[in-house]
């Protein structure tokens, strides 16, 4: 269907080329009308005899670039780029920007179209420097070009460039009250920069990019979670705790993440009933299911596993869910016999399955689920939009 409709838009191009340039005679040359026709009839026939590269080389060869062509141009590189045939968008696009007779606006243009080129390509050295070229002369693809440099220097881990490209589009973008979530972007970018400091045991920096990740977004909850590891791995409990703290306001969803962190933090500290209380807290303004199995570990530990159990089953009432109806069951275990073991054990297989094919994450955008946390999703690119999944098999 797609090879029919480029045929198709080929073919239009070719006769919309051919009719242009009977109406344009001036420009014609002494020779222009039969080479003209020549390669016209040439990109026809290489079209009904299915030869796609040769009908566009007779099709670069044979209709003029001129403000009235230019479109039609454009509009057949962009279809090939958007098919994957990116070696002969390519071809179209160099072919508008080395004519002379375009004005700045159609250069511009002809030179966006190439860097998207060279993107999907992988060419990014050479996207970077059309850009960038577009940034510096501040044409109208400005905007556009400051988005494609930040899309490629997220692939590079550039993150200075990144938030720098970030800043720019943040400003231009004020102007015309756009650029919501740019400051949340900048916040995940100086998180990455802080990951980058933490690999090469650069504490000092880390905090330092951490500290300007909530200054970009003072709700970033990534930023307080990343901290709060730092801090803790530092031996810092106490200020691991005061980034964990902020998190319920942030973004409570991703309270889970830290979980582990909090409950250790307080217990180092020797805390236990300070922690307890929190824990109570937590569980009655963002009750989750993660935290609902934290603390029936943690009474099972400090009583015994009726209570945990006991506990279990009373939130169960209140929120069904198939993860801890499996530590219900699991805590059950031990203490039965005979064909009520046999019978828990087949369920705890059964859930255990369920609870296997059902992934933990979800991108709000895409869909795209995994049963890890990416903070920019790897199905549509956006920051943030990976959340834990909720409900019956979630959270
Ligand atoms: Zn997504």
């Amino acid at each position: 269907m797609a090879d029919i409709l480029m045929y198709g838009l080929l073919l239009l191009a070719l006769a919309i080329g051919f009719a242009l340039g009977r109406w344009h005679p001036r420009r014609k040359s002494a020779h222009y009308p039969k080479d003209y026709a020549l390669n016209y009839y040439k990109g026809l026939s290489y079209l009904f005899n299915e030869q796609p590269d040769s009908a566009i080389d007779a099709f670069i060869g044979s209709l003029a670039v001129n403000s009235d062509t230019l479109e039609t141009h454009l509009a057949l590189g962009n279809m090939l780029r958007r098919r994957g045939e990116v070696t002969k968008a390519i071809k179209i696009h160099q072919n508008l920007l080395a004519r002379p007779g375009l004005n700045v606006r159609q250069q511009h243009e002809s030179q966006i179209e190439l860097a998207r080129d060279y993107i999907k390509a992988g060419l990014l050295d050479r996207a970077e420097a059309l850009l960038l070229e577009l940034v510096k002369l501040s044409s109208m693809y400005k905007l556009q070009a400051l988005e494609h440099l930040i899309e490629i220097y997220q692939d590079e881990n550039e993150w200075d460039d990144a938030i720098a490209m970030a800043s720019q589009l943040e400003r231009r973008a004020k102007q015309h009250d756009q650029g919501q979530g740019l400051e949340q972007m900048q916040a995940h970018f100086a998180c990455e920069q802080a990951l980058q400091d933490l690999e090469a045991r650069h504490i000092t920096k880390a905090r330092v990019h951490l500290q300007e990740a909530l200054r970009f977004d003072p709700s970033s909850a990534r930023a307080s979670i990343l901290f709060a590891r730092l801090e803790f791995s530092q031996g810092r409990y106490r200020e691991a705790l005061k980034h964990i703290h902020r998190i319920p306001a942030q973004d409570p969803e991703y309270l889970i993440e830290v979980l582990d962190t909090l409950i250790e933090s307080y217990e180092r500290l020797g805390e236990s009933r300070a922690l307890d209380d929190y824990l109570q807290k937590l569980l009655k303004e963002h009750p989750s299911n993660t935290l609902i199995i934290k603390i029936a570990d943690r009474l099972r530990w400090s009583q015994d596993d009726y209570v945990a159990a006991d506990f279990i089953a009373e939130q169960l009432k209140l929120n069904p869910s198939i993860r801890t109806l499996n530590r219900l069951v699991e805590l059950h275990l031990p203490h039965s016999e005979g064909k009520a073991k046999e019978n828990l054990e087949l369920l705890k297989q059964l859930v255990d399955q369920v609870i296997a094919e059902k992934p933990s994450y979800c991108c709000n955008k895409c869909g795209f689920t995994g049963n890890s946390l990416h903070w920019l999703c790897p199905g549509c690119k956006s920051w943030g939009s990976i959340r834990p999944i909720r409900g019956v098999a979630g959270e």
